[in-house]
């Protein structure tokens, strides 16, 4: 069963107004099994919504619409049913009654031009709308062999929501079949290699036809694996995608850090915690993003592990933060960071360097290329330093390089001897 999400208003298309009623409707109708496949978005114009909406009645079996049903003249929901699906438009006298004793409550006479809001198709529904005066309109449009429940709802958000609550989830669940299943979601989070290489690892896995289906996506330089399965309860869901899981596991290993909404300071926090490590951090250049990272968890004053020093260096005495060169600077990033370690008490010392300024990367004409050191010191074992040359987009290299420190510290601390 296909659903489909029409937004109408030229607020939406010209992109004054944002369409939230799209992605709740979305969130809403997947809690209760049905997918949504298509969000329309349509301005204020009568051909341009007849077209919208019999498209949609080919290809789905559900539409829910908002807006366009208010009695101005921009309002079109009810005049593009009628057209679109051969309905003529008659005065429903309940829906009159309603509004009219709507403004009544108000103490206001009813504008005449609201007459128009108890106009419905012929063979519709009325859904009611107890706050306000927009009743929604309930129509089956049948099509050669076929026929697509429309449920038109007004735009304002809280009046739809309530409608929705009361009348149009209710009618799905009767005369659909609805919620006899619901779409669950797993995250499985990979840090440290690029999406299509994701997808070359897991070949057969991101195949569009597959159940549980595998979606990928990136934010912020961390990859989810968002795996996802028509199931009736949790239980059935996770034996659904154990295989699926344990595969992703298998190819991916240790590029895995978290699941479910964990990002990776909170991973390599939850590391540090269990090794009961503390460590120390250096960062040398234009800013600091690793110890803020790290430090947001720790909340707790009496916990004794994770971040627990942390120094901000401009620059070295081999490099500079002007062209973002790192000289050779791994030798004073492995005494500064072995300095820490032995002053501060700590378990491990990473020390990164050096952070190219904003500046140096807002001056770039081409995407900033910058060669990026790393050094982790540690009481157990020799120190290890690593190099890396990272290309990106201003707004997400710093991401990229807190991240890529933060994921050497945690690919250490779970290397065995
Ligand atoms: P309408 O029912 O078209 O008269 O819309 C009434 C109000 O609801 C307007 O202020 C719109 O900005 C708002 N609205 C309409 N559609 C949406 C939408 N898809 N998402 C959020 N707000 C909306
Ligand atoms: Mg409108």
């Amino acid at each position: 069963m296909k659903a489909e999400v029409i937004s109408i208003g030229d607020e939406l298309t010209s992109g004054n107004r944002l369409d939230t009623n799209s992605q709740w409707i979305s969130q809403r109708l997947g809690e209760i099994g049905i997918q949504t496949a298509f969000h329309s978005t349509v301005g204020d114009c009568l051909d341009d919504n007849i077209d919208v909406f019999q498209n949609a009645a080919r290809r789905s079996d559900i539409v829910i619409a908002t807006g366009g049903l208010g009695p101005t003249a921009d309002d079109l929901t009810r005049e593009v049913i009628a057209t679109a699906f051969h309905a003529p438009l008659e005065l429903r006298a309940d829906a009159l009654a309603h509004i009219e004793n709507l403004f009544s409550r108000r103490k206001r006479p009813m504008p005449e031009r609201n007459r128009v809001q108890a106009m419905f198709p012929v063979g519709a529904h009325i859904i009611d709308n107890p706050h306000g005066t927009a009743p929604g309109i309930d129509f089956v449009a049948r099509n050669e062999d076929r026929s697509c429940r429309i449920f038109a709802l007004p735009g304002v958000p809280a009046e739809m929501k309530q409608m929705y609550e009361l009348s149009v989830e209710p009618a799905l669940f009767r005369d659909l079949g609805a919620g006899k299943q619901r779409w669950f979601y797993h995250s499985i989070k990979v840090f440290g290699i690029g999406e299509s290489d994701v997808e070359k690892m897991l070949p057969d896995l991101i195949a569009r036809d597959r159940n549980p289906v595998v979606g990928i996506t990136v934010s912020k330089a961390t990859i989810t694996l968002r795996i996802a399965a028509l199931c009736k309860d949790q239980a059935e869901f996770q034996e659904r995608i154990r295989h699926t899981v344990e595969q992703i596991h298998t190819e991916l290993g240790l590029l895995i850090f978290g699941e479910g909404e964990m990002d990776l300071d909170e991973a390599v926090a939850k590391l540090l915690f269990d090794q009961k490590c503390r460590v120390g951090v250096i960062e040398v250049g234009a800013g600091v993003w690793i110890a803020p990272a790290l430090s947001k968890h720790v909340t707790d004053p009496f916990c004794e592990y994770g971040l627990a020093a942390a120094r901000w260096l401009p620059r070295l005495h081999g490099g500079s933060d002007e062209d973002g060169s790192i000289a050779n600077c791994e030798a004073e990033l492995t005494m500064l960071a072995e300095s820490m370690l032995h002053d501060e008490k700590l378990d491990l010392c990473l020390a990164v360097g050096v952070y190219p300024s904003k500046k140096v990367i807002d001056n770039s004409q081409s995407l900033p290329s910058s060669d990026f050191q790393m050094v982790l010191a540690r009481k157990d074992r020799a120190t290890r330093a690593t190099q890396i040359t990272l290309a990106a987009h201003p707004e997400v290299l710093y991401h990229r390089l807190a991240k890529t420190g933060m994921n050497f510290l945690r690919t250490e601390l779970l290397k065995r001897d």
